[in-house]
C-alpha cells in the first residue's frame, strides 16, 4: 500500500495516469448521464455506452486506446441495484465506472497485466488477497476463455490457484441476441482471507468484493447458435471507484470513504447525531448520500424532476431520499445542503457542477417542497390501506391502489413499495406499470441496444 492513503479523486487521477503514461492512452471524458443519440436507453449504465458504435464497426475514433471515468446510473429496467442501496456497502444508484479501451488494439495480455500491475504494484494490494474468474462454457458450446487462465498463471506474484471458471451467466458477456460478445474476466477481492479456503460460491458472498470486470469483446453472435469470430477484438473494462476506494482506504463500506463520508457528516449537521447514531441509523444515511449525489449529477446533466422516464426517476429519488431524511428527523426541505458536499466534493474532475450550481440546488429545494406537503397525508392513506390489507389477511397492494397514491398525492411507486415492504407487503408492481406505462420506464420498452447495455 502507499505510503500515503490516496483520496478519492487522487485515485481517480492515477487510474487515468497509468493508462495514459503506460500505454498511450487518450483520456476521454464522461458523457453525459443521458446517452446521446439513443431514446431507446434510459441512462448511460456502463462506460461503454459512449463507445456501442465503435465496437459494432460504424463509428471510428482518432485513437484505439481510451481511458475514463463514465458516470453511470443503475436505477431502472433490467439493469436495476435501486433495491440494494441501503442495504449493502457496495452498490450505488449513481456511480463512477473506471475503464480502460482497446479498438483493434491490444488484447487479453495486455488488460491483464495492466491491471494487476496497477492493483498491485502501483496501488499496493497483496496479490494472495486477490482472485479472477474466466469463462467455461456450462453448454460445451463456446470454447474455454484458457487463454486468459493462462495469462493470469504467467503473472510472477498471481497465486496459480486463485483463478476460477465460471459460466455464461458471470463470464461471457453478450450484446443482444445479436451482435458483438465475448468471454469476461473479473476481478474479485478476498475481505477476510483468516475465513478459509475459497470457492467459486465463496466469490458471490460478502466476504468478498467484485473490483474490475475485463471484457474480451471476440466474437459476433449472428443467431442463437451462431457465433463467428470478429475480424478485430476489443477490451471493455469497468472498475468501480468507490469500490476501489474503499478497498485502497481500509474502510469497511464505500460510505466510510473521503467521496461519501462528507455527504454523511454534513447530514449528521442537520441532526445532531454523532459516529454512533450514523452506525444506528445507517440504512437512512446511506440511502440520503447516494441519492443526494446522484440527484445532483441528474439534474446537472439537465434531467430535472417530472412525471415521466428519466425525469420521474430523478423526482423518484429526490422524494425517497426526502422520506428517508423523517426517519433520522429530518422534516424540512435539507438536501440541498448534502449537494452542495457532493458539489464540492466532485468539483474538480466534474465542472458541469459548477456550472449548474444554482439551477442543482434550487431544483432539489423546489421539488421537496413539493412532496413535504403531500408525504403525510399519501403516508397516512397508504397505512390506512396497508392495515385493511393486513386485517384479511392479504399480502399485495393491488397496482391500481398504487397507481392512485401516485396520481392524488405524487408518491412514487418506489416509495410505495418501500413503506409496504416495511411492514411485510408487497405492491404489484406489474399492475403499477400498466396503469401508468408513460411514467415508468420499464424493460419490455426497451429495444435490443437497452437489453445490451442492461446486461452489463
Ligand atoms: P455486481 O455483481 O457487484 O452487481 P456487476 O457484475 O453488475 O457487479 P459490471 O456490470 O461488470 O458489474 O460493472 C463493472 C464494475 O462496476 C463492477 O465490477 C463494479 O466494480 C462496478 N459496479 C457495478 N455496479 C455498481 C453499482 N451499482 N454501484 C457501484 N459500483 C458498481
Ligand atoms: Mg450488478
Amino acid at each position: 500500500m502507499s505510503k500515503h492513503k490516496l483520496s478519492g479523486n487522487e485515485i481517480r487521477q492515477s487510474f487515468n495516469d497509468f493508462f495514459i503514461e503506460k500505454a498511450g492512452h487518450t483520456f476521454v471524458p464522461s458523457s453525459s448521464l443521458v446517452p446521446g443519440g439513443d431514446a431507446t436507453l434510459l441512462f448511460t449504465n456502463a462506460g461503454m455506452v459512449q463507445f456501442k458504435d465503435v465496437f459494432l464497426g460504424t463509428d471510428k475514433r482518432p485513437y484505439t486506446r481510451a481511458v475514463n471515468s463514465q458516470k453511470c446510473m443503475r436505477v431502472a429496467g433490467k439493469h436495476n441495484d435501486l433495491e440494494d442501496v441501503g442495504r449493502d456497502d457496495t452498490h450505488h444508484t449513481f456511480f463512477e465506472m473506471l475503464g480502460n479501451w482497446s479498438f483493434g488494439d491490444y488484447y487479453k495480455k495486455e488488460a491483464i497485466v495492466w491491471a494487476w500491475e496497477l492493483l498491485t504494484e502501483v496501488w499496493g494490494l497483496n496479490p494472495d488477497h486477490l482472485y479472477s474468474t474466466v469463462f467455461k462454457d456450462e453448454k460445451g458450446e463456446i470454447p474455454d476463455d484458457v487463454e486468459a487462465s493462462e495469462h493470469w498463471r504467467a503473472l510472477p506474484t498471481f497465486r496459480k490457484d486463485h483463478v476460477f471458471f465460471l459460466g455464461r451467466k458471470d463470464n461471457f458477456w453478450e450484446m443482444a441476441e445479436t451482435g458483438p460478445c465475448g468471454p469476461c474476466s473479473e476481478i474479485h477481492i478476498d475481505l477476510r482471507p483468516s475465513d478459509g479456503p475459497v470457492t467459486a460460491e465463496t466469490l458471490d458472498t460478502d466476504r468478498f468484493i467484485e473490483l474490475w470486470n475485463l471484457v474480451f469483446i471476440q466474437y459476433n453472435r449472428t443467431g442463437p447458435n451462431g457465433l463467428e469470430p470478429l475480424p478485430a477484438t476489443h477490451v471493455d473494462t469497468g472498475l468501480g471507484l468507490d469500490r476501489i476506494v474503499q478497498v485502497l482506504q481500509g474502510v469497511n463500506s464505500n460510505y466510510r470513504t473521503d467521496l461519501f463520508w462528507p455527504l454523511i457528516e454534513k447530514t449528521a449537521q442537520l441532526t445532531g447525531h454523532d459516529k454512533s447514531d450514523i452506525d444506528v441509523q445507517f440504512t437512512p444515511y446511506r440511502v440520503i448520500a447516494d441519492h443526494a449525489r446522484a440527484a445532483t449529477f441528474l439534474v446537472a446533466d439537465g434531467v430535472v424532476p417530472g412525471n415521466m422516464g428519466r425525469n420521474y426517476i430523478t423526482r423518484m429519488i429526490i422524494r425517497r431520499a426526502y422520506r428517508f431524511g423523517g426517519k433520522i428527523g429530518l422534516h424540512e426541505p435539507f438536501l440541498a445542503n448534502v449537494a452542495e458536499a457532493v458539489i464540492e466534493q466532485y468539483k474538480g474532475a466534474y465542472p458541469e457542477l459548477t456550472q449548474n450550481k444554482e439551477t442543482i440546488l434550487k431544483t432539489i429545494t423546489r421539488e421537496e417542497e413539493q412532496f413535504q406537503n403531500t408525504l403525510d397525508k399519501a403516508t397516512g392513506h397508504l397505512d390506512a390501506l396497508l392495515n385493511d390489507l393486513i386485517a384479511i389477511q392479504q399480502r399485495t397492494l393491488s397496482g391500481e391502489l398504487a397507481a392512485n397514491l401516485y396520481t392524488t398525492y405524487g408518491m412514487p411507486l418506489e416509495i410505495t413499495r418501500d413503506i409496504a415492504q416495511e411492514r411485510g407487503l408487497n405492491v404489484d408492481d406489474v399492475g403499477f406499470i400498466r396503469l401508468c406505462s408513460s411514467i415508468v420506464w420499464h424493460p419490455a420498452q426497451a429495444k435490443p441496444w437497452d437489453r445490451w447495455a442492461a446486461r452489463m
